[in-house]
């Protein structure tokens, strides 16, 4: 049995309780979790906005070590560390043929299969099928990606979701070049990990948006050359920062309707618009045909920042070893299982960055 934050029913509060984890089957490893992040998913996988079978143990960004393997796994072997990918690509479909590992068609297979039973023999569904809100967790083999040397295992589970996305959102969606001006709306964990990203691109100036003015020191210790606190006119403030003529590049990691009008608004003639937030149906963004034309601006979405974790994660550890990436500087806190309402809470107020569980 392993302790876990179990969610019951969608909306129902998260239990601490103990699971039974089966051994790993063929093709499946089993991990013993160091840490796992809280992410605004996790928030909105428990509150019904993303769906998720349930009662499900959710977390989705998580590092630590294989203690098991199964039939067929030749890659990994006990005491490996690894960090979890909450989207493991099949090289099958056509989405994998075209090397755009981010869309398989897949990827989300692990996550509609129960994969643990509670005290009473009831299943469990693993949340994203990583279900890392535990003590310890059994994922398929290619969900477990060899963690590279020299990046301390704790602070690896931040690359699993926040560090990935942010990284990617940057040099693979938005491509952005050195001396390019980037705007990046919403400094939360995924913000932090964008803002860092566009420093190591050599971007400048990088603007950091956030409706809490707390936020500006992260920001700021994350590559921000300015910050401004979201308001009516944030648009013309990017615009004065920019010379007159808007951003480059506009990164929204929040995934609601307006903050995505404004980074739009925000580029200048020709920017680029990446949307790396997830938001929900509700949200509606409206643009004029003239402006589209006008502007001559793109708007992408951004899935797990459209990276191939197997090659991005050693191009990223690079950058940590070398101390360019600080993985330390995207947690505020350091929490228990106990932790998570608090944290989910802390991030409906707009607080703090990654709130990091610690086993
Ligand atoms: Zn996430
Ligand atoms: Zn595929």
């Amino acid at each position: 049995m392993v302790r876990a934050a179990v969610l019951p029913a969608v909306n129902a509060p998260l239990e601490i309780a103990e699971i039974q984890l089966p051994d790993p089957g063929p093709g499946q490893v089993r991990v013993k979790l160091a840490a796992a992040g809280v992410c605004h998913s996790d928030l909105s996988l428990s509150n019904g906005t993303l769906k998720q079978p349930v009662p499900a143990v959710l977390g989705h960004e998580g590092a630590g070590t294989v203690t098991a393997v199964g039939d067929g796994v030749t890659h990994l072997a006990p005491g490996d560390p690894v960090v979890l990918n909450w989207a493991p690509s099949c090289g099958d479909c056509h989405f994998c043929g075209l090397g755009e590992v981010w869309l398989c068609a897949n990827s989300a297979a692990a996550a509609a299969k129960p994969y643990a039973t509670r005290a009473d023999g009831s299943e469990l569904y693993p949340g994203l099928g990583t279900a890392v809100f535990a003590e310890e967790t059994v994922v398929a083999a290619n969900a477990a990606l060899p963690l590279p040397a020299g990046v301390p295992l704790t602070e690896a589970a931040l690359l699993g979701c926040a560090v990935l996305t942010g990284w990617g959102a940057v040099h693979h969606s938005a491509q952005v070049r050195a001396g390019e001006s980037v705007v990046v709306f919403g400094v939360g964990g995924v913000g932090l990990a964008t803002l860092q990203a566009a420093r190591i691109a050599g971007a400048g100036p990088i603007v950091a948006v956030d409706v809490s003015p707390a936020k500006e020191e992260l920001a700021r210790a994350a590559g921000a050359t300015d910050f401004l606190v979201a308001a009516d006119d944030t648009a013309k403030s990017i615009r004065k920062l920019t010379g007159g003529i808007g951003a480059d590049v506009a990164l929204e990691c929040v995934g609601r309707a307006d903050t995505i009008r404004t980074a739009w608004s925000s580029t200048r003639r020709g920017g680029r618009t990446t949307v790396v937030g997830v938001g929900g149906q509700d949200q509606q963004v409206t643009f004029s045909a003239l402006e589209l034309f006008y502007f001559g601006r793109t708007l992408a979405g951004c899935v797990y920042g459209n990276s191939d974790p197997a090659k991005d994660l050693p191009v990223i550890a690079e950058h940590v070893r070398s101390g360019a990436l600080d993985l330390s500087g995207l947690v505020t806190e350091r929490i228990g299982l106990e932790g998570i309402p608090a944290a989910f809470d802390a991030m409906l107020a707009g607080k703090g960055g990654r709130a990091l569980i610690v086993f």
